[in-house]
């Protein structure tokens, strides 16, 4: 049994290419043409060289076997990619402008060429010209996909929202339940661009549309929701966030302060502990429970968000739980026991710091800064407020 660990890395890399020659020749020689003989070794000659590492010496060969026979065009994607996965741009792209600049290459094959040479270009980080060389590819195939999903990498780069929805859109039928949310994204970010030069109107307008694609889009909801708190319609605010609860509930901890706020601005202290005391039935959050004992120390008085904060205690002692519980009692008892208090209360912060706010569901990336896009994975909604202790 062949053990592929053990295998250099260039090797293990030129095995497609190694599987697509073998096949060709046992093709070749299943065919019985008349030129069999020379095919094949011609073929095991460029196998030679590809084995002893001289890819430069084996594409030569490819290179003269490509104009008898273009359906063995693959050995050249697959050595391109072997070039391109070991930094070796330059060399991809002189494969593949090779086989384009080629008056006989055959129409079938053409876009699979301009496709791998777009590949090419973005791996050596020219943009222009892989944008340029995908919208070439719709000229002839305007669904196709993989043009598509690598304009929309390539706008997404560059922030242009608009030209990212545009080709979007193109895919969005196909698959909606991929592409809405993340058409959704770039209206989220256009909405906020919009915010941000003070142009309310548009931004509702963007994020409106962020819903429309994406009906769970806790972003649209919650720029709506700031624009409504900025405006001084906390009404509005309030019912908008209180939604997030079925958009998605991980997000929850992170609106709870502007919940909070919009309900003390209407004056609504007793509907805020009733809403708070159903929500804890629903979801089981340390975030909701530190909000509601700060709730109830601002309306009810310190006494009661500590027994508040004991009772929970007591049926789950946590971290966070005796953060809040010592914060209470900093501020009560003798100068000695206040010392004592402060001290723990700072040990207890130091252990908080080195926990993330927030994760990644797709690839664990933890951060203390809430991104819509994954600097990790790249994913869009994907991290999340980190659920620790009694997740959400
Ligand atoms: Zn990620």
């Amino acid at each position: 049994m062949v053990d592929f660990s053990e295998l250099p890395g260039w090797l293990l890399l030129a095995l497609p290419v190694i599987a697509i020659l073998s096949y060709m020749v046992f093709r070749r020689s299943d065919s019985g043409s008349g030129q069999k003989s020379h095919f094949s070794s011609e073929y095991f000659k460029g196998l030679n060289y590809l084995l002893n590492d001289e890819q430069g010496k084996a594409l030569d060969i490819f290179v003269k076997l490509v104009e008898t026979d273009w359906e063995t065009i693959d050995t050249h994607f697959a050595l391109g990619k072997i070039f391109r996965k070991n930094g070796e741009i330059d060399k991809a792209i002189k494969i593949h402008q090779g086989l384009i600049a080629r008056p006989s290459l055959p129409e079938r094959h053409r876009n699979r060429v301009l496709l791998e040479l777009g590949y090419d270009y973005l791996g050596a980080g020219w943009f222009d010209r892989a944008e340029g060389l995908f919208k070439e590819v719709l000229i002839h195939d305007p669904r196709s996909e993989k043009a598509l999903q690598n304009l929309i990498l390539i706008y997404q780069q560059e922030k242009d929202w608009h030209k990212a929805i545009d080709a979007a859109e193109n895919l969005f039928s196909e698959n909606p339940r991929r592409v809405g949310p993340m058409i959704s994204q770039y209206y989220c970010e256009l909405a906020d661009i919009a915010r941000a030069k003070g142009d309310i109107s548009q931004g509702e307008h963007y994020a409106q549309q962020a819903l429309r694609y994406d009906t769970a889009s806790v972003r649209a909801t919650i720029i709506l929701a700031d624009m409504a708190m900025a405006s001084g319609d906390y009404q509005k605010a309030k019912t908008l966030l209180q939604q997030i609860e079925k958009q998605d509930a991980e997000f929850l901890p992170m609106v709870m302060d502007k919940l909070v706020e919009c309900h003390h601005q209407e004056d609504e202290s007793e509907a805020l502990m009733d809403y708070l005391a159903q929500l804890e039935q629903r979801h089981v959050s340390l975030p909701l429970l530190e909000s509601h004992a700060k709730v109830l120390e601002r309306y009810k008085g310190q006494q009661a968000a500590l027994d508040y904060v004991t009772e929970k205690l007591k049926k789950n002692p946590t971290l966070d739980g005796m953060n809040q519980l010592l914060s209470f009692n900093a501020t009560n008892g003798d100068e000695d026991l206040r010392m004592m208090i402060s001290g723990l209360k700072s040990a207890v912060d130091v252990m908080k710091d080195e926990q993330s706010a927030f994760q990644c569901k797709q690839c664990g990336f933890k951060t203390n800064t809430l991104y819509w896009l994954c600097p990790s994975c790249h994913n869009w909604g994907s991290v999340k407020p980190f659920a620790c202790e009694p997740a959400c």
